[in-house]
């Protein structure tokens, strides 16, 4: 096969692979891009493959950086873009299933592929736009299948993270996971105790944001990898709501993922914390996601105060309206962000008076005391009984302070 019209992104790395066949060496574009260039899909990072060592690669070209030159990969710049250019080279060991013991560099291209997760992963492409397809990838492409290279036991022995690949490449490409392949992964699950919770995170958040979702979870449940994975055990009846996702809307961020997990596991606040530090998630997502419960539980008893949306701010309620949208939920939706877009402000900075101006007003002095004044007034301009305006409010906050001095 010839692919005629290359990407733009090729067109412009293509000096690097004639450079490298310049000098005697074999060069191809290999991994997903040349995958998604088939499938006619945006394509984004560019990976190099090359019969040149590491040594060699360094040679031909003026800026390098060793960025994974144990594995082979040398990061070459050129024009301000950055290639990852990596020897071809065949993975031995795989003792603990999920790392080889060893890497050995080679000058063969079929040695490289070989090593390659899936068919569909396995194809190279020439400068001139020639696919190199010597597993049948080009016909599993076709046939939207997603098969492992060589023996899928073996593969998935090798590597346990590449079983969490497949069900994640099943809902990223919308393709049928081949029967023996699917057998091996039901047969090997336990074993993706073996591999790193970050990694297994990678691959379960691209599954959940994924073109075919509930084609994924299918896989994901079926095989029973999900039991494997943390806090999922004994959870398969309440994640099983997953295939009724709407197969028309997508998950677009991290956020949204764990907050619609979160919500079917149905956990509270407190237990939506802990799932998500067995995760591993970052601090940051498991803000928005405890903001999102609340926000979620608010809905669910009709008590959503504009307090309540002020606090939750616009990054979280959209998460929370896509959540929703995605569960085919009845709540409108629309109503929701028409109330936050009608709040008189959208952040504590908006509130026409600040700390500043409540000691210049000589009405309190530091201390948590100017917190609940604060709070008060955001308050009372929230529910429409304030004017954002700094006079009222501050004659507010005096009035405030002498009630409260007198009670
Ligand atoms: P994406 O579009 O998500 O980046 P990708 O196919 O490029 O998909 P990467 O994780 O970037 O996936 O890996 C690049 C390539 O490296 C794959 O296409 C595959 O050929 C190979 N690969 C990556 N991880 C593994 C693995 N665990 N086992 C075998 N081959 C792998
Ligand atoms: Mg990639």
């Amino acid at each position: 096969m010839q692919i005629k019209k290359l990407p733009q992104e090729f067109i412009t790395a293509r000096p690097i692979l004639q450079t490298i066949e310049g000098a005697g060496y074999e060069a191809y574009f290999v991994g997903g891009s040349v995958r998604d260039t088939i499938l006619k899909d945006h394509i984004h990072d560019v990976d190099i493959a090359t019969s040149a060592f590491p040594s060699e690669v360094k040679d031909l070209f003026k800026k390098t950086i060793d960025t994974g030159i144990k594995h082979g990969t040398v990061m070459v710049l050129d024009h301000q873009q950055k290639y990852e250019v990596t020897t071809f080279r065949t993975e031995s060991g795989y003792q603990d299933f999920r790392r080889p013991d060893k890497v050995t560099f080679v000058r063969s291209l079929e040695e490289d592929l070989k090593r390659r997760d899936f068919t569909v992963n396995a194809l190279a492409l020439k400068e001139d736009g020639t696919v190199v397809d010597l597993f049948s990838g080009l016909q599993d492409l076709q046939n939207h299948i997603l098969k492992a290279v060589g023996i899928p036991e073996e593969r998935f022995h090798e590597d346990a993270l590449r079983m969490m690949r497949a069900v994640r490449f099943a809902s990223k490409l919308d393709f049928v996971i081949e029967e023996k392949t699917e057998a091996a992964i039901k047969h090997n699950a336990p074993l993706l105790k073996k591999i790193a919770v970050e990694r297994i995170l990678v691959e379960f958040e691209k599954m959940m944001m994924g073109q075919a979702t509930t084609k994924g979870v299918k896989y994901f449940l079926e095989t029973g990898l999900y039991a494997y994975c943390p806090q999922f055990e004994g959870k398969l009846k309440p994640l099983s709501q997953l295939l009724n996702l709407n197969p028309k809307f997508r998950l677009t961020t991290e956020t949204q993922v764990w907050l619609l997990i979160c919500h079917t596991l149905e956990l509270s606040r407190e237990q939506s914390r802990s799932f998500l530090r067995a995760w591993k998630t970052s601090n940051e997502l498991i803000a928005e996601v405890e903001s999102g419960i609340q926000l979620l539980n608010a809905i669910s008893k009709n008590s959503v105060s504009e307090k309540l949306l002020f606090r939750t701010g616009k990054k979280v309620l959209q998460s929370v309206i896509n959540v929703l949208l995605a569960m085919n939920s009845k709540i409108d939706t629309s109503t929701l962000l028409a109330r936050y877009n009608e709040l008189p402000i959208k952040s504590t900075h908006e509130l026409n008076v600040n700390g500043h101006d409540l000691l210049t007003a000589n009405i309190t002095t530091p201390g948590p005391q100017m917190g609940r004044i604060i709070s008060y007034l955001l308050d009372g301009v929230l529910t429409g009984q304030f004017k954002n305006n700094q006079s009222e409010l501050l004659l507010k906050a005096k009035k405030y302070t002498s009630s409260n001095l007198e009670s």
